[in-house]
């Protein structure tokens, strides 16, 4: 048996997740966000499974490029514009829709020389502080645009929520208020909407949305998993038990010994570790799935390894399949027990080390 990795990516759980934003707010189109390889998954073939989509986003030229190489004709916006004027020529050739979020991108524009002009979303900073042109310059960024023979309208209003993963928390209203302050009257249009506005936020399910997370069946929000939303799993990253040794009471496991045996037992080795994408900081204690069933991760991660405690599967053996997250183990809290998010772990996955396989037309009752 060869060293096999897989993250398994179900389209079909994909799919559904789409169909799931479609059902909250039927009205509204949608932008996948399709960024960072599909956020792990791979930006081709997610692409590709959700042409239905009415736009993709992404945050670069060369993924845009990459969702126009499956065949999607519809738009294609790049969440962050562009990152230098040289790329003007190519959004104009490909149709691309440049989000300008800068004084320096909205001067580019109007001093490029282009074949045809450019669709453009205008960001509004309500808030985040992160991109986007203050509330109060808006207004006279708009007139610049709509004057600009390199821009085609309409010009479409946005901005990103800060906090939106928070039910409780009230930025979400003011940034909300600002935005909608500067923008009412101005257009029909808009984009507010992440994954966590269109699930928690019903105020801001409006204008074209930007799901990215929820589509790969993760739940945005602090706590909970996808399931409590109801999203499946599109991401099932399995390996196999590749050891299984017999360990003294007060034994070291893995490096620093920083684990003890508490008493003599079973304890079995998977292939998985750092230089997969299996967070380095998940504690002992993190769940992993063997044979269907949850045994607690001991020691440290390694590079290639991870260790398991055995005791309530002594029978285990060589070979038996190892679930680290997906389907019956949400990324959500493998996340949780290592200080960190899904988002990061799903992205993280190693390309180079990790096969990707695709499965599709699963009768879904099986598993939910
Ligand atoms: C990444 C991104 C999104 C998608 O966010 P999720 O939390 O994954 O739904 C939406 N809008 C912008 C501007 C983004 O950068």
């Amino acid at each position: 048996m060869s060293r096999t990795v897989l993250a398994e990516i179900d389209l079909t759980a994909l799919k559904y997740n789409l169909n799931r934003v479609r059902e909250l707010a039927p009205e509204c189109p949608v932008a996948v966000v399709v960024k960072a390889d599909g956020y792990g998954h791979g930006l081709g073939r997610v692409a590709q499974a959700l042409s239905t989509a009415d736009a993709c986003a992404v945050a670069s030229i060369d993924e845009a490029l990459l969702v126009r190489e499956t065949g999607f004709t519809r738009p294609v916006i790049l969440l962050e514009g562009f990152f230098d004027s040289s790329e003007l020529k190519v959004i104009a050739s490909q149709r691309f829709t440049a989000v300008i979020h800068h004084e320096w991108q909205l001067r580019a524009l109007e001093q490029a020389e282009l074949t045809a002009p450019i669709k453009v979303w205008l960001k509004v900073d309500s808030g985040m502080h992160r991109l986007g042109f203050p509330p109060e310059k808006s207004a006279e960024v708009w007139q610049r645009l709509s004057t600009c023979a390199n821009v085609v309208e309409p010009i479409i209003p946005m901005t990103h929520l800060a906090n939106a993963d928070d039910r409780d928390d009230q930025t979400t209203v003011q940034q909300l208020t600002r935005f909608d302050a500067v923008t009412t009257g101005v257009s029909a249009e808009c984009s507010i909407a992440n994954s966590a506005a269109i699930l928690g936020w019903p105020q801001a399910r409006r204008g074209w949305l930007r799901p990215g997370i929820m589509l790969y069946g993760v739940s945005p929000f602090v706590t909970g998993s996808g399931e409590t939303c109801q999203l499946q799993p599109v991401m099932t990253l399995r390996s196999a038990l590749i050891a299984v040794n017999h360990h003294k009471r007060g034994d070291p496991v893995g490096y620093g010994g920083s684990w003890n045996c508490p008493e003599d037992m079973p304890v079995g080795v998977v292939a998985i570790g750092y230089g997969d994408g299996y967070p380095r900081h998940a504690r002992p204690g993190t769940p992993v799935l063997l044979n269907g069933k949850m045994v607690p991760l001991i020691g440290r991660v390694s590079m290639d390894m991870i260790s398991v405690d055995l005791r309530s599967q002594p029978q285990a053996g060589i070979g038996d399949p190892v679930i680290l997250w997906g389907r019956g183990l949400p990324v959500e809290f493998i996340a949780e027990h290592a200080a960190t998010i899904a988002y990061e772990l799903l992205c993280g996955v190693t390309r180079s080390r990790v096969r990707h396989t695709e499965i599709e037309e699963r009768n879904h009752g099986e598993i939910l």
